[in-house]
């Protein structure tokens, strides 16, 4: 357990958390932001970091990757605690205004706060794994699903599995750093920008497709990767010190049934200040529901501080007024 008592514990770190987040600072709360990825930026991060946003007011055009880029400024700006590669697994009100938030990390570690806000979109992102069954000691050293550090492929011969925007980005940017790099596609095109691709092309990545992945197997301190050509009969193995596999993400917000938090099919139900049905607990961004509802960044953008400034107004009644940011940070 933290010993830290927050004032708001945020679930979920996608445009709609870490916006919260900043406003709930700018307000001068403490706050925990929890993400279960290791990096913050929730869907436009992870789905689409090159595709361009074209409705954030004041912005004409942003890819998902510099719009999580300029929120993360904003928020370390003013700074918050971050608890990243961490999940909420459960919350349970243990005081009449108090809660706990199970996570999954360092031994199901636990963080106390007064109020809640529920942004986790989707639901917790976990990466597509290899679909065959494969010796799972192999995820020690040898395959990985993120790119932690990039000091982690230094002198390697590594492959990339996937063929999307990520495999392709990732293939040209660990190449600059490995001995060796293969990028293993099952299609001769890939799902990616055109201008990444035609910096694969002008890089040395050996680019193998169309061939799928069938099996990989422990080799001393390196793996081998048995593959197998599309529309051929031919099976190559090829023997690295790294498999990156970047088959996309898969996201699951199951989890909310056992909150006993009302739901309506698989959104949470809030009320006109983001309030779901537990006492100071608040929902915002994708998850929600309401008439009218839109799954906008923009709308997420704003739900935040509705639900900071009622949570403010639940908690600290006696700071029931309002301020602009010019004001605030003026003080
Ligand atoms: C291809 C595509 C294009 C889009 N284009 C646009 C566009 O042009 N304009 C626009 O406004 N919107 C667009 N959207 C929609 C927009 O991305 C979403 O509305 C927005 O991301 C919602 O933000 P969020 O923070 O609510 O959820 P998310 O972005 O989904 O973030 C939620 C975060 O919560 C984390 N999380 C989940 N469960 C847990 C847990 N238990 N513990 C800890 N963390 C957890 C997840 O890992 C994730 O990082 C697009 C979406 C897609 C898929």
């Amino acid at each position: 357990m933290t010993d830290k008592i927050y004032d708001i514990a945020i679930i979920g770190g996608g445009p709609a958390g870490i916006f919260a987040a900043y406003y709930a600072r700018l307000r001068k709360l403490d706050v925990a932001l929890i993400e279960t990825l290791p990096n913050l930026g929730g869907q436009p991060n992870t789905l689409y970091s090159q595709k361009k946003i074209y409705d954030i007011a004041a912005i004409p055009s942003i890819t998902g990757s510099e719009l999580t880029e300029q929120l993360i400024e904003q928020i370390n700006f003013i700074g918050c605690d971050k608890f990243l590669g961490t999940s909420v697994s459960n919350i349970n009100q243990v005081d009449d205004d108090k809660w706990e938030l199970t996570t999954d990390n360092d031994n199901n570690k636990t963080i106390i706060a007064k109020s809640i806000i529920i942004a986790l979109g989707n639901g917790a992102f976990e990466p597509r794994k290899l679909t065959f069954d494969y010796d799972h000691e192999l995820e020690t050293n040898n395959i990985r699903y993120f790119v932690n550090d990039i000091e982690d492929f230094r002198n390697q011969d590594i492959a990339i599995a996937g063929g999307g925007d990520s495999a392709v980005d990732w293939a040209v940017d660990l190449n600059k750093v490995s001995n060796r790099t293969f990028l293993i596609h099952r299609r001769n095109k890939y799902r990616a920008m055109e201008n990444s691709v035609d910096h694969l092309n002008s890089s040395s990545v050996e680019q193998l497709n169309p061939y799928i992945i069938k099996d990989v197997k422990p080799n001393v301190d390196k793996m081998d990767i048995i593959m197998k050509k599309l529309k051929s009969d031919d099976i190559d193995t090829i023997t690295v010190d790294k498999l990156l596999v970047n088959y996309g993400f898969v996201s699951d917000s199951k989890i909310l049934k056992e909150w006993n938090i009302d739901l309506e099919g698989p959104f949470i139900k809030v009320n006109e200040h983001m309030e779901t049905n537990l006492p100071n607990v608040f929902a915002i961004g994708d998850i929600v529901t309401y008439s009218s509802k839109l799954q906008l960044i923009a709308t997420a953008f704003a739900e935040g501080p509705i639900a900071v400034t009622k949570a403010i107004r639940n908690i600290y009644p006696e700071r029931d007024f309002f301020e602009h940011s010019t004001s605030l940070f003026e003080n």
